[in-house]
């Protein structure tokens, strides 16, 4: 048994970003993830061919100008964004096949990115917490309590073993329906709560990307910004992912296959394949490397009622009947808990700041 005051649970850019506060402010802590790595939804992969390599994000991409709080922990970590590319034609396929040069959609000028990629942010966040008090493969399977303690049982992935761990805080740093449905919350939290985190919709948990890899950015030389809208699929929106400085160059897509329907990876690259090079050219038909990553599939994102893509933005933020849990020793984070940005990175350090601030609000009941 360990005893700390505060157990993160969810090493995603919230949970790490509480982290990185509470060392801050040298208080005792200890984050649990369930994956083997940190990051959570921020993904990013090293693609290409032979030493012709870059880094590629496989979930988040962007951030926006005015999201205050990404783009000051940006500066303050002394990480470089740069502008989306955006300049050239647009290109627009409807449901037939039949594709129009220039028209149709608004590209995503103005957006933001990081350079190689947003796992760089989560690596800088991460040398500020230490090695020791981050636990990689460490599922959280059941959270009970007694009279003192919040007692978080934790599965290592790899074998049987469990272990407690007894602290005075829990927050969760997962999106609320995972941790509803994943999570043993009976003991701890009536049905009526669990239903209402499970109701809480996971953002972009449904979705699927592809990002293909090329040489040279031919799109771009043939006057294309890379943005391109399809009502005939299987990628239904797809844009730019080159890094900044130099090749191998991208295009990335969002998949417009529901999930249920996404069974076969295979088929559906092909498919991607020949919608870019009907969209782009022959070229684009011949990517040095391709990449899916179907969150749908991912069970330390989507649980099984994320299979339905939202159609439209939930408005997100901690209902008032989720704060205050056992007695303000459960608190929920994550980013679909913000107000103003949830479902965004800016959301995820919007829903941290407020975890922080309950955690230090509070007057602690030993001194650690
Ligand atoms: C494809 C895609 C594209 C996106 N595009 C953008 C974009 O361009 N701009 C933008 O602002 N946002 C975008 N988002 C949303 C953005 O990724 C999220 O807002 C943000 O990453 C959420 O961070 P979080 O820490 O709240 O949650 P998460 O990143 O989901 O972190 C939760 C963590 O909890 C862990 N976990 C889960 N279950 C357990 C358990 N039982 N025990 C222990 N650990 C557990 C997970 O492994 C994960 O690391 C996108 C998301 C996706 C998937």
């Amino acid at each position: 048994m360990i005893d700390i005051e505060t157990l993160i649970v969810g090493g995603g850019l919230s949970g790490l970003e509480i982290a990185r506060q509470l060392q801050r402010q040298n208080r005792s802590f200890q984050l649990v993830e369930a994956r083997q790595k940190i990051g959570g939804r921020i993904l990013t992969q090293s693609a290409g061919r032979g030493n012709d390599k870059a880094n590629f994000d496989l979930g988040p991409s962007w951030f926006w100008p005015g999201q205050n709080r990404i783009e000051s922990l940006i500066g303050e970590l002394g990480l470089a964004a740069f502008e989306q590319y955006s300049q050239g034609l647009l290109i627009y396929e409807n449901e037939q096949g039949q594709i129009q040069h220039g028209a149709g959609y608004a590209s995503m000028q103005g957006s933001l990115r990081l350079r190689g990629g947003l796992s760089v942010l989560v690596d800088a966040l991460a040398r500020h917490i230490p090695d020791h008090l981050i636990s990689l493969d460490n599922r959280v399977s059941a959270i009970k309590h007694d009279d003192e303690s919040m007692l978080t049982h934790v599965v290592h992935n790899g074998g049987e073993s469990q272990k407690i761990i007894r602290s005075q805080n829990v927050v969760l740093a997962l999106p609320p329906r995972l941790a509803a449905t994943d999570i043993d919350l009976g003991e701890i939290l009536p049905r009526a709560k669990r239903e209402l985190m499970e109701a809480i919709p996971t953002w972009m948990a449904s979705h699927a990307k592809v990002v293909a890899i090329y040489e040279r950015p031919f799109w771009r030389e043939g006057g294309f910004s890379g943005d391109a809208m399809s009502r005939r699929g299987p990628l239904m929106e797809i844009h730019d992912a080159s890094p900044h400085e130099s090749g191998p160059y991208g295009l990335f897509g969002f998949v417009g296959v529901p999930a249920e329907a996404r069974i076969d990876a295979n088929k559906l690259k092909n498919a991607c394949v020949q919608q870019l090079a009907r969209l782009f050219g022959p070229q684009a038909g011949e990517p040095i490397d391709l990449v899916l990553k179907d969150w749908a599939q991912d069970g330390f994102t989507a649980s099984g009622l994320d299979r339905t893509p939202l159609m439209y933005h939930p408005a997100y933020g901690l209902p008032k009947a989720l704060s205050s849990l056992c007695d303000g020793r459960l608190i929920l984070g994550s980013t679909e808990t913000a107000t103003r940005f949830g479902g965004y990175l800016e959301g995820a350090l919007e829903s941290a700041e407020r975890c922080v601030s309950e955690l230090f609000g509070r007057t602690p009941l030993h001194q650690w």
